[in-house]
């Protein structure tokens, strides 16, 4: 497919245009950055890494029935996607304590939750610095209904146990992730954006060792080895 307009340039992501206007191509980049963007770096391979990483559980989820914006494989670092109007909310899912969940409630990062999983919801705003908000902050500011953020709570909370047991059987401990969602032209929610160890913590189920971004945010070394062995493992 003829890539056209380069329509947005994320932190992680370019977004172009194609010859059809409900399709985009969402091609992966090598940079990362952590806290707010304060930590800049270069991951060797990282974007064919996520691509791929990204296929793989794009389809896994459209297979147990999961509406997602994925279409298919475009090059080692891009995959086709449908076009969504996205919801300017993230959604973070949690299994077990870590980040700053740990931070807010002073569970000890490891910490099974007693009800997993806990659904939270944060707003896309750069200059708030994405907030955490309550049901109140967002029926105030009006950024998503209420029968939109069921929808999608519910979405993500099958995602959850999809992934969850996929990951376990893997040998990988799915500890949280963050999920976007969108609306496509026929008012459908979809599952946007990616999902690869930049937006989850996995840790080795036997040794508890992080298999993820954390590696790059804490300066752990073995950055694109991890990832490596997340697509080996899911693949
Ligand atoms: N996350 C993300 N993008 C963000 C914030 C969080 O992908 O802007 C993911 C993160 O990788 C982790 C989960 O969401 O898997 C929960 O992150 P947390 O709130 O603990 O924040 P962190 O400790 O990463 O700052």
């Amino acid at each position: 497919m003829t890539r056209g307009e380069k329509l947005y340039e994320g932190k992680a992501k370019v977004v172009y245009a194609t010859d059809d206007p409900d399709v985009y191509i969402q091609d992966f980049k090598d940079s990362a950055t952590a806290f707010d963007g304060k930590k800049k770096g270069t991951i060797q391979e990282k974007g064919r890494l996520n691509n791929a990483i990204s296929t793989r559980l794009f389809s896994l989820l459209e297979e147990n029935g999961v509406q997602t914006h994925f279409l298919g494989k475009d090059s080692e670092t891009a995959m086709r996607i449908n076009r969504l109007d996205m919801f300017q909310v993230e959604f973070v899912v949690r299994n077990v304590a870590a980040g700053s969940l740990s931070k807010r409630i002073g569970y000890p990062e490891g910490t099974p939750l007693k009800n997993p999983p806990i659904v939270e919801y944060y707003y896309k705003d750069d200059a708030l610095g994405d907030p955490l908000l309550c049901m109140a902050h967002l029926d105030e500011l009006g950024v998503i209904s209420r029968e939109d953020l069921e929808k999608a709570t519910a979405a993500a909370v099958k995602i959850n146990s999809v992934l969850k047991g996929f990951f376990a059987e893997r040998g990988l401990t799915l500890v949280d992730f963050k999920l976007e969602f969108g609306k496509d032209a026929d008012g459908v929610i979809r599952l946007g954006d990616e999902i690869s160890p930049d937006t989850c913590r996995f840790w080795d189920s036997e040794t508890g060792e992080k298999l993820d971004k954390d590696r790059f945010r804490r300066d752990l070394g073995g950055v694109e080895d991890a990832y490596e062995e997340v697509l080996r493992r899911i693949s």
